[in-house]
């Protein structure tokens, strides 16, 4: 296993980093550092200029094949592309869940004819989509969705709600699992996977106050909302398929470059102690310690990742710990930061609750453990495709 860049990724490299230092100044020097987990709300018009600028000049689906208007990159360059972006700090993106989720599935399960409609739209950051899969009653069981879709003439009608939304109120479109047959057994047949346009009258969102003070999460409510019969992947019936096809890409490659980001909340934990005196107590240092150790595993675990997906073809099965491992180092994380800053953490900067990035990522570090898959899931997920335990009873 050869974990090294070749001389090619490091040109690469410089490539992004020198596009960014070019590019993340004057009009969007204010959008440095905002955005991301905690701070979804912040400056959403100029960051979505932004992300109308990477794609003027392709840097939207850096991963997707170049058939589809990708770059082609390879994983180990898609690594680089986020770290570079993390460490110039390149704001959130507002088009991630385009790009990184619904893009994917799309060249996966979509027709041609989905293909043509939707990704070039991706790709120049003018549409932004969202995820509507979680329900009351389904989350972790997404076998369990009630939203229903019927087809009537040349449109599937939508009504039922879905919860947790993210970005649902800045978004053009959502790709909602609906159940279309309701006598299918077992209960993950019958559902469908359909893009459904948000504006429209029947479609409420409602948005839900997070202890961050930002909502960026909402419940969307269909009540006969429409979208063209057309609009479906896969077959009638047939969306479970495509439903895990779009976890997969939420559980992988897109969460590699993130070490980047946290790297700078570390650094910046390092800098809170080193100014007030905590970086002299042993029980802190030895956390930042621990917690520099983690950062260095997830970033060797992901190439040696990198490197045995380059030789087998297909990831290796150790890369299914990555969602619990950064999920819970995140998390730990988190309480550190808060317990740097002592006393001080306690306190908003300012009214109304103007927090700091630190505490922001400590009350939105909470909920690593639970999307994308909750650490019970991940745990159950390695138990039986990894380590080949009997399957919970279900
Ligand atoms: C910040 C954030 C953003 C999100 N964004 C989106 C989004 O954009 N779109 C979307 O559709 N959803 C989104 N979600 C929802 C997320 O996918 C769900 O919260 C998650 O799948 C868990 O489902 P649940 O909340 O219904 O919890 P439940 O499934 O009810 O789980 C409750 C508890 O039971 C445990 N549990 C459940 N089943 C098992 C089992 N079989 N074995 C052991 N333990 C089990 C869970 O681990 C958890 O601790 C988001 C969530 C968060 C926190």
């Amino acid at each position: 296993m050869d974990a090294r860049f070749t001389d090619e990724d490091e040109a690469f490299r410089r490539e992004i980093a020198g596009w960014l230092a070019a590019n993340l100044c004057g009009e969007f020097e204010i959008v440095k550092g905002r955005g991301g987990p905690g701070d979804e709300h912040a400056l959403f018009a100029e960051r979505h200029a932004f992300e109308k600028r990477l794609g003027d000049d392709g840097w939207i689906g850096v991963g997707w094949p170049k058939k589809v208007g990708g770059r082609g990159c390879s994983l180990t360059q898609q690594m680089i592309f986020h770290e570079e972006y993390a460490r110039a700090g390149g704001p959130g993106r507002v088009g991630h869940i385009g790009e990184g989720l619904l893009g994917p599935t799309l060249i996966h399960f979509g027709s041609d004819e989905q293909k043509r409609r939707f990704l070039p739209r991706i790709l120049s950051g003018e549409e932004i989509w969202c995820q509507g899969y979680s329900e009351p009653g389904a989350g972790s069981d997404l076998a369990n969705v009630a939203t229903r879709a019927e087809l009537v003439g040349d449109e599937w009608v939508v009504n039922g709600q879905k919860v947790w939304t993210s970005g649902a109120e800045t978004s053009d479109w959502c790709f909602v699992l609906c159940r279309s047959d309701f006598d299918a057994q077992p209960k993950h047949r019958g559902i469908s996977y359909l893009l459904v346009p948000m504006r429209q009258a029947g479609v409420e969102i409602r948005p839900i106050a997070q202890m961050t003070g930002d909502s960026e999460f909402s419940e969307v409510f269909f009540s006969d909302a429409r979208t063209a019969a057309n609009n479906i992947v896969g077959e009638p019936g047939g969306g479970w398929a495509v439903a895990m096809g779009t976890l997969a890409f939420e559980r992988g490659a897109s969460t590699l470059g993130q070490q980047m980001r946290f790297q700078n909340e570390l650094d910046e934990i390092i800098l809170v102690a080193q100014n007030n005196g905590k970086s002299q107590d042993p029980l802190i240092r030895q956390r930042i310690a621990q917690a520099w150790m983690g950062l260095r595993i997830q970033r060797y675990h992901a190439l040696r990742t990198l490197a045995g997906i380059a030789e087998a073809a297909d990831p290796p099965p150790a890369a299914m710990i990555s969602k619990l491992f950064w999920a819970t180092w995140h998390r730990d994380l988190g309480k550190l930061a808060m317990d740097v800053m002592g006393a001080a953490a306690e306190l908003a900067r300012g009214e109304p609750y103007d927090l700091t990035g630190l505490q922001r990522m400590f009350l939105f570090s909470r909920s690593d453990t639970i999307y994308a898959g909750s650490n019970q899931i991940q745990r159950n997920i390695l138990a039986e495709r990894v380590l080949g335990l009997p399957r919970e009873p279900r």
